[in-house]
């Protein structure tokens, strides 16, 4: 079977689109939809036509370009059944565990609430890549809006014992602040030392730092260390249930 091609490209002021195809059936699928223009130009510029838009979460930044793609192509909008009424032009609600067919793919749904409280993620699992929103960022995570740390914390453990080497792709470009945060909670760290020059090497070029792979977060994003010795202790919280310290560095970054 041919390959699942994925497209990344900014949208807004640091949100990415990104456009999956199977060249086998062409079926095309925006991740989310940031704004409308972007994506209509990134379809053109690869000559795809969208069949589907898959929606991670409501806010505005992931949905706002759905009502004007479904009326320009007649794509199918598959969305979190959580809060399937925030989601404009909803056409089919899934849940935990859901699997769906995108063209010679399956694509299965996990569950991800925190950032908002119907989160979802997209696993391709042939192509060993995840579509994971605003719930993992490279070197960080987002925001709790609706959820509880805990909540957060057992979204990102279920995304973190995905395949090491799975692709992530996220809804922002964030890592370069990400980086500089996550160096306050493990100085000594040389691999997330050495990560940090690597960002700041591509965005100086003005290149992406995503995709990520689970494997370099686990190494080095702090919101999946949580039970790393050195960082507890760095926290002066050594021996503390991991969703406390993971609670405790989210406060951090909330302050940061
Ligand atoms: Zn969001
Ligand atoms: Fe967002």
């Amino acid at each position: 079977m041919a390959d699942l091609e994925i497209h990344q490209f900014p949208c807004l002021a640091d949100n990415y689109g990104v456009l999956i195809h199977d060249p086998g059936s062409g079926a095309t699928a925006s991740i989310d939809a940031p704004e409308t223009y972007p994506i209509e130009r990134a379809l053109e510029d690869k000559g795809w036509t969208l069949t589907h838009i898959l929606t991670t979460h409501h806010h505005a930044d992931h949905t706002g370009g759905n009502l004007d793609l479904k009326e320009a192509t007649g794509c199918t909008i598959i969305g979190p059944a959580g809060e399937a009424a925030k989601i404009p032009g909803i056409d089919v609600e899934v849940r935990e565990g859901d699997t769906f067919r995108f063209g010679g793919f399956d694509v299965t749904v996990i569950e991800t609430p925190g950032h908002t409280l119907g989160h979802i993620a997209y696993v391709i699992p042939q192509a060993r890549v995840a579509f994971v929103g605003d719930t993992l960022f490279a070197l960080g995570c987002g925001r709790i809006f609706e959820g509880t740390p805990e909540m957060m914390h057992a979204s990102l453990q279920k995304l973190a014992s995905l395949p090491a080497e799975t692709a992530i792709y996220c809804g922002h470009e964030y890592t370069q602040s990400n980086a500089r945060f996550a160096l306050t909670i493990e100085p000594e760290s040389a691999a997330l030392r050495k990560r940090a020059e690597e960002i700041a090497a591509l965005r100086a070029a003005g290149r992406p730092t995503l995709p990520t792979t689970i494997a370099a977060e686990l190494a080095t994003n702090p919101f999946l260390r949580a039970h790393v010795p050195a960082i507890q202790q760095h926290l002066a919280m050594s021996g503390a249930p991991t969703w406390q310290v993971f609670a405790e560095i989210r406060e951090r970054k909330n302050r940061a």
